[in-house]
């Protein structure tokens, strides 16, 4: 064994433990994105494993090389266990313990009978295979996050085609049986390329945790929290600078006599009501169309390529299904009724604010003659 080998190994060593506590860190620290958790616990076995597989060159010893095998096959079962999490969200347990079983199983007698080649050549192609499904993981899931996703892929892909080169060596050579650990150009450049691996995919996996928290931020601040429709902020970014045409419709609703249901009933009664009416907006209008909650009892529906006629439609459909549905509240159920107005794009109104404004004024006539009705503006 050459010290360069030694040098590399203990590289791996040091890279894949520092990655290990840092990812396992950044876990602790939000404990949300258990991939980490997966993958951090993939490298913890593979460092040792690493090591337990340098100590079988000293020691050509068949349960040193079983250990080793095995901590490979855990330490890559979490690998593959952490992809299948993040893609899925499962947890994957069975996948990971199925992995594990199925490597120990096709390479570990070979060492046991003395065919000690064969089992590492088992080894490297279970392992380049289970790398391969790992990066297929991350391929399929590429859309959340393309360039780092793509970069993890085919970090997997590099490594796993490096196990395949230490198998195809052996096999190009016959060595079926050796009495020691493999030694040639491939095993050098697999653990190169484990090294370029570990780090790279650890400060990709890093980044790809950044993304998400950012993503779920977004998505918080654009969100209400009571009703989980996009809330104001969410509205005017969408649609506050754009030019209104004559085929986009607002519809403004806003629920009739609200206080009194509070007065009545209670404020979490009043909050059960937003939520029925909030789930009676998205059943009415899909996903054709942008429901937010501009605040308190107020809510606006924004319809595109849109005709007058249809814009009615939708907001008689949610007038009179709201005004049918029975609320529960404390073992007794209400009823609650909503009024609607609806202003298009036209020549004199051709900002978002105005059309806003031209159906609250709609809104308004709809209250004036008595509430529970949909009017359009003039
Ligand atoms: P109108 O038919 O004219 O619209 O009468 P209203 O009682 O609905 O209108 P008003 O504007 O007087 O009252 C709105 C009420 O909505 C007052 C406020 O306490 C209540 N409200 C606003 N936001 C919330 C909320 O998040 N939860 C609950 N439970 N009530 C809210
Ligand atoms: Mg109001
Ligand atoms: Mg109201």
């Amino acid at each position: 064994m050459t010290p360069d080998y030694n040098t590399l190994l203990l590289a791996i060593g040091l890279s894949g433990f520092c990655l290990s506590a840092t990812l396992f860190a950044t876990w602790m620290s939000a404990r949300v994105e258990r991939f980490l958790l997966s993958w951090s616990l993939g490298i913890g076995c593979i460092v040792p494993a690493v090591a337990t597989y340098s100590f079988y060159f000293e020691n050509p010893d068949f349960r040193i090389g079983c250990m080793a095998f095995m901590l490979h096959f855990l330490g890559f079962a979490f690998i593959y266990g952490a992809a299948y999490r993040f893609r899925t969200g499962r947890s994957g347990r069975r996948r990971m313990v199925a992995v594990f079983v199925a490597g120990s199983v096709v390479a570990l007698p070979w060492l046991v009978v003395g065919y000690d080649g064969v089992g590492f050549i088992a080894l490297n192609l279970f392992v380049a295979g289970c790398l391969a499904a790992t990066a297929s993981e991350y391929w399929y899931g590429r859309k959340e996050a393309p360039l780092p996703l793509t970069g993890i892929v085919v970090l997997y892909l590099l490594t796993a085609v490096s196990f395949v080169l230490c198998a195809a060596v052996l096999i190009h050579d016959g060595q079926w049986v050796m009495g020691h650990a493999p030694s040639n150009w491939a095993e050098n450049l697999n653990l190169v390329m484990a090294i370029i691996g570990i780090t790279g995919i650890g400060a990709m996996s890093l980044a790809l945790n950044q993304w998400r928290v950012a993503g779920s931020h977004q998505r918080a601040a654009n969100t209400d929290a009571l009703t989980g429709l996009l809330n104001r902020r969410a509205l005017f970014e969408r649609y506050g600078e754009e030019a209104v045409n004559e085929h986009r419709a607002a519809i403004a609703f806003d629920l009739d006599s609200f206080k009194s249901v509070n007065d009545r009933y209670g404020h979490a009664a009043g909050d059960a009501v937003l939520k029925v009416f909030a789930d009676v907006l998205r059943d009415a209008c899909g996903t054709a169309a942008c429901v937010a909650r501009l605040g308190g009892e107020e809510f606006i529906v924004v319809l595109d390529r849109t005709l007058a006629e249809r814009a009615q439609r939708v907001a008689e459909h949610v007038r009179s299904d709201f005004a049918a549905k029975l609320i529960p509240i404390g073992g007794r159920s209400i009823t609650c009724t909503v009024s609607a107005g609806i202003a298009l794009g036209n020549a004199q109104c051709t900002s978002f604010d105005s059309l806003l404004s031209n159906a609250d004024k709609a809104l308004y006539i709809s209250k004036r003659n008595g509430r529970n009705l949909v009017s359009l503006a003039a």
